[in-house]
């Protein structure tokens, strides 16, 4: 009899591994598991490799990660295999209906029809509802992976009936050894994602892939930086930018990066031996920590936690940044000699 196998090419998260590859040996699979925990984390690469795992056809190590299944599941291709994302905002109704649909159909060649529901907890209720009856009266060769960032915003409906596993981020250092060992990286450049990804493989490895997501972290901070010098016109100039349609989308990751950039200042300010995150920001960083105190730089960190709380409750984002624009203190930085 062939075992389910403990390396699943997931960086982090044993336990759930553990747990995951357990019920599948005893045969106690259940047929909804529900993966929170924030953005980046590693919840759909977890996903992808449980859908290998229960469809994996080596006879000693599953999953495999080379027969045709998993390659196949591994590239997205597999037909029995699909990834419900949303199209742009949040899964509709009808996506979610066209998917019920296809699972009253068996599957074509693997043993398990999967389908991974993405950031299910920005779905609107309606979609949620459209799953209840599948969730109730799943067919026996249905898998449903569920991600969500949190499980707050799910019907209780939909959380009760699905096994839930919480993950959380990893330990920096396994962060950084992957990304030199499977991703090729220099160690300096290793421990600087690895300390900004806070944890979160699937974030480091997108920095890694995605040259547009540094360039943007690069832009974010040199935005506040500039707005530091600036008046309020050009602040709130820049308020209605990243409040903008285009723009609402990233929010909530300009301000996590705004508040780990302002959690640094306040390391510096009260001369923590807590390493900082944003270490290519050091020389700015220094220049804050110098002009601020402790106290004062607590005040824009918190500024900025309650500004990402409120987008959370949905107000109106461009009115919470112009608040937030005018708790920015007003400072020059210099630049960083070149070099
Ligand atoms: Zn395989």
């Amino acid at each position: 009899m062939s075992r389910y196998h403990q390396n699943w090419g997931v960086t982090g998260h044993e336990w759930a591994i553990q747990h995951l590859a357990r019920s599948l040996n005893a045969g106690r699979l259940r047929h909804a598991y529900l993966f929170t925990g924030p953005a980046g984390v590693g919840k759909t690469t977890l996903a992808l490799a449980m859908a290998m795992a229960v469809n994996c056809i080596d006879d000693h190590a599953r999953p495999c990660g080379v027969c045709r299944p998993c390659t196949l599941i591994a590239r997205e291709k597999h037909a029995d295999v699909s990834i419900l994302r949303a199209d742009e905002g949040a899964l509709k109704i009808e996506q979610v209906r066209n998917m019920v649909q296809t699972l009253s159909l068996r599957p074509v060649e693997a043993r398990y029809r999967v389908v991974i529901l993405r950031r299910f907890n920005e779905a609107t209720p309606q979609a949620m509802d459209a799953l209840l009856k599948t969730l109730e009266e799943p067919p026996p060769y249905v898998l449903l992976l569920i991600t969500a960032d949190s499980a707050d915003r799910l019907l209780p409906t939909i959380r009760s009936r699905c096994q839930p596993l919480n993950l959380r981020p990893i330990a920096p250092m396994q962060v950084r050894e992957a990304l030199i060992f499977n991703h090729n990286l220099d160690p300096e450049g290793a421990a600087l994602l690895a300390q900004l990804s806070g944890g979160r493989m699937g974030w480091a490895i997108r920095a890694v892939t995605d040259g547009d997501m540094q360039s943007r972290r690069t832009d974010w901070l040199q935005q506040l930086e500039d707005a530091l010098d600036q008046d309020r016109v050009k602040r709130f100039a820049l308020a209605e930018n990243l409040s903008s349609t285009k723009n609402r989308g990233d929010l909530p990751e300009v301000l996590e990066l705004w508040l780990s950039y302002w959690r640094d200042a306040l390391l510096l300010s009260s001369h923590a031996s807590t390493p900082i995150v944003n270490r290519d920001r050091r020389h700015s960083l220094d220049q804050i920590a110098r002009a601020l105190s402790a106290d004062q730089a607590l005040n824009v960190l918190q500024a900025v936690r309650r500004t990402a709380r409120m987008l959370d409750q949905n107000v109106n984002a461009r009115l919470a940044m112009e608040v937030l624009m005018l708790d920015l203190p007003r400072l020059r930085l210099y630049q960083a000699p070149p070099g």
